[in-house]
């Protein structure tokens, strides 16, 4: 079949809109300028000009009279929408959007888009369906299949291909929530149950985030910007979502907004630093009301949380890292969100339209993370206190480029310098996952408080690492590239970085470090792995000297020369008791 009989999967989203099409081999998302999201705005200028996307959402900061937004929510109502001094019927303003993707897809594919396959929500009216369709038709586009976007979704997944599967898609998008448990079975797809909310999704996020900055510019310059500041209360909307954005990728972020009114000639500047943990309070109430919706649409499907055999997050909103860790809470199962929850849907109906159009799709191919990156740090490790936890920063299976950024503190009181240790591996314990880079930060600013350290990981779709560690209040940083790193070790290697391992901890007390070579790599952990608590309880035991007491110091250094010869002698039963011996001794003397 000619590149010419395409057939385009379109998601028509409230708040964005996505376009893909089958080209070399694969489905994709097609981008303009290398954007891939179109947002669900139309508008039209003073001067007359239509405006559809970014532009439009720009506008609706100066003339939200000449601007719509949401418009999915009026399909199927016979209503007229004013934009200027014209009116649209809902599936014309729509149609304006599919028209704007299919210009995407007719650029990118060299001869225009004709025919489509277009999602709506599975919770959608016959005429809601229907309008949708004309919408598609005044766009010119044939509309060959609506489908279910929780179906589409399943899709892009490709859970049909495997058996009879039982899924629960949560998408919680801009401005609507819903839940859906669906049965798939090879080519057949039937929605068991939908539940939902339709006024709930990432703006109300965005609201509370607003209504915080409102209130500290309030206590700030006695300024209430609700009612009489329209211009600088959308900024305050743009920004408390960017904010939000930064938010799911890191621990606190900085809003800052200059001159946002002008009072009595003095300009007035916003500036707040929010952190997660603030903002996770702030929206944990509508996080959980979804659960409910979660648990009506299993009752209503006649299913239980053990019948499930996977859990889909679709939607922007569903990046808030809350949104996952709630729901896995609920169900015992964690989500997958390895294809990009605001692409998903899109992907979705492109693997039908691909499927129609005659290629042999099963489902969407995605890059994403193979293995969990993260740095060394203090923690516990079966539920004792070590220096060695693995914190992870990169999860595995996460769709590629992705960054993360987690916050550290210093241990030592006038700190100046941080090892930086960065680890791949699914352990809590970093002794059994592989190193594979690391660095050193100095010259801190000595403080006596812990000191706030940032690390930000950053991987692209060639397989680059950076990680960047960042000492907080004075922005100081340094990072590191480390190529190759998605790169499987062959198990040559690995039996090398778990030697390295072994010897790197060892050696800061053993010397001789020579492992038996006849070991296998199964004792070469345990013995790794007591080294390292050896290695770490020690340091901890010092750095409690000067607290100390004379009597339980001198019993302190006398284990400590216990566990040295022990070690030394390779006499595992005597290491074993002057360590729980140790041990015992600090948990009294922390104790006390
Ligand atoms: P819809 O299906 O309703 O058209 P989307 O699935 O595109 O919408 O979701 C849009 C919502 O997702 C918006 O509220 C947007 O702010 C939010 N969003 C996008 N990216 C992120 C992110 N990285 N973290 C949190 N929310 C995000
Ligand atoms: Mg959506």
């Amino acid at each position: 079949m000619a590149d010419s009989d395409y057939i385009v999967g379109i998601d028509l989203g409230t708040t964005n809109s996505e376009i893909a099409v089958y080209k070399n081999g694969e489905v994709r998302i097609i981008k303009k300028n290398d954007r891939d999201i179109l947002p669900s705005f139309v508008g039209i200028t003073p001067e007359g000009a239509l405006l559809v996307g970014e532009e439009a959402r720009n506008q609706m900061l100066l003339y939200p009279e000449r601007t719509v937004r949401s418009i999915k929510r009026k399909m199927g109502e016979d209503l007229l929408v004013p934009l200027g001094d014209k009116q649209f019927k809902p599936q014309e303003i729509s149609a304006f959007i599919l028209r704007e993707l299919a210009q995407w897809a007719a650029n990118f594919m060299g001869s225009p888009a004709r025919r489509a396959v277009i999602t709506v929500p599975a919770y959608f009216s016959d005429a809601q369906r229907q309008a949708t369709r004309e919408a598609g038709a005044l766009a010119g586009l044939d509309v060959l299949r609506i489908i279910n976007e929780p179906t589409a979704a399943s899709l892009a997944y490709g859970i049909q291909e495997v058996g009879q599967k039982t899924v629960l898609v949560y998408d919680l998008g801009g401005g609507t929530f819903d839940v859906s448990i669906i049965a798939m079975e090879s080519e057949v797809t039937e929605v068991l149950a939908s539940h939902g909310n339709n006024h709930l999704g990432g703006d109300d996020f965005d609201a509370l985030i607003a209504e915080r900055l409102a209130q500290h510019f309030e206590q700030e310059h006695d300024i209430n910007l609700r009612h009489d500041y329209p211009v600088a209360w959308s900024r305050i909307w743009r920004a408390a979502e960017e904010a939000k954005i930064k938010l799911s990728e890191a621990p606190f972020v900085t809003v800052r907004e200059e001159t946002l009114v002008i009072s009595n000639g003095i300009p007035r500047h916003l500036e707040l630093e929010l952190s997660r943990q603030d903002y996770e309070a702030l929206i944990l109430p509508l996080v959980e009301s979804t659960l409910d919706s979660v648990t009506k649409a299993l009752q209503d499907a006649g299913k239980t949380t053990s019948d499930i055999n996977a859990v889909l997050l679709v939607g922007g909103a569903t990046r808030t890292p809350l949104v996952a860790r709630i729901l896995e809470e609920r169900i015992g199962m964690e989500p997958r969100q390895d294809i990009h929850p605001d692409l998903c849907v899109a992907l979705g109906a492109g693997v039908l339209a691909s499927r129609l159009a005659g290629h042999d799709v099963d489902r969407v191919l995605v890059d994403v993370t193979p293995y969990t990156f993260g740095v060394r740090c203090i923690g516990e490790v079966d539920g004792r206190t070590c220096d060695h936890r693995f914190a992870k920063i990169l999860r595995r299976n996460a769709p590629l480029p992705i960054t993360r950024t987690e916050l550290f503190y210093t241990t030592c009181p006038y700190q100046k310098a941080v090892d930086v240790e960065i680890f791949q591996g699914e352990d809590e314990d970093i002794y059994n996952n592989i190193p594979v880079g690391k660095f050193i930060i100095e010259d801190l600013k000595p403080v006596p408080e812990p000191s706030e350290i940032l690390c930000r990981m950053a991987l692209d779709i060639n397989g680059i690492l950076t990680v960047t560690a960042i000492e907080k209040c004075t922005q100081k940083s340094k990072h590191i590239t480390i190529e190759n790193a998605m790169r499987p070790m062959d198990e040559g290697e690995l039996v090398e970085a778990r030697k390295r391992i072994a010897e790197l901890y060892a050696s800061d007390v053993v010397h001789a470090g020579d492992t038996e070579s006849d070991d296998t790599e199964e004792e070469k952990e345990i013995t790794a792995g007591e080294h390292g608590d050896a290695v770490a309880l020690m340091k901890h035991s010092e750095a409690l000297m000067d607290t100390m007491h004379d009597e339980d110091k001198e019993e302190a250094i006398e284990l400590l020369e216990q566990i040295k010869d022990a070690l030394e002698g390779d006499d595992e039963e005597a290491l074993r008791e002057a360590l729980d011996e140790l041990k015992e001794l600090i948990f009294y003397i922390e104790g006390k």
